[in-house]
């Protein structure tokens, strides 16, 4: 499913990018939820967890390194960060294009709401 993530990794709408590669991007998220708060995407449409293939597990392997990298671009890596992943309904997903959010700057609580 095409989604306005497709959009932005065809530059057909903007976004404030962090980090490109052949494989993935991640930029800002619009409506921050901490001082960093970036989307690490695949360019390749996959709409969410569930629907990862067994050839998608170089990917996803991928997509936490670069969010590893970022952190350190954005200096959290030493405070901390999460990593999040919305799956479907219950899980808040609003845009079915997979994305991990990098969160960090700030303490975040436990449990999530
Ligand atoms: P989720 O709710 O986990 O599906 O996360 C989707 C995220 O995408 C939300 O945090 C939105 O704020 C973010 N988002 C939606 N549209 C854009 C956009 N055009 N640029 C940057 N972030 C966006």
């Amino acid at each position: 499913m095409t989604t306005i993530f497709s959009k932005i990794i065809n530059k057909e709408i903007k976004a404030d990018i962090v980090y490109e590669d052949s494989e993935s991007i991640a930029f800002v998220d619009i409506n921050g939820q901490a001082p960093v708060h970036i989307l690490i995407i695949p360019k390749r449409e996959i709409s969410s967890l569930n629907t990862i293939k067994e050839s998608d597990k170089e990917l996803l392997g991928h997509l936490l390194f670069v969010a590893n990298k970022i952190a350190k671009k954005f200096n959290i890596s030493e405070s901390g960060y999460r990593i999040v992943c919305n799956c479907n309904d219950d899980g808040g997903q609003s845009v079915y294009h997979l994305h991990f959010h990098l969160l960090g700057g700030r303490k975040l609580s436990w449990p999530p709401g």
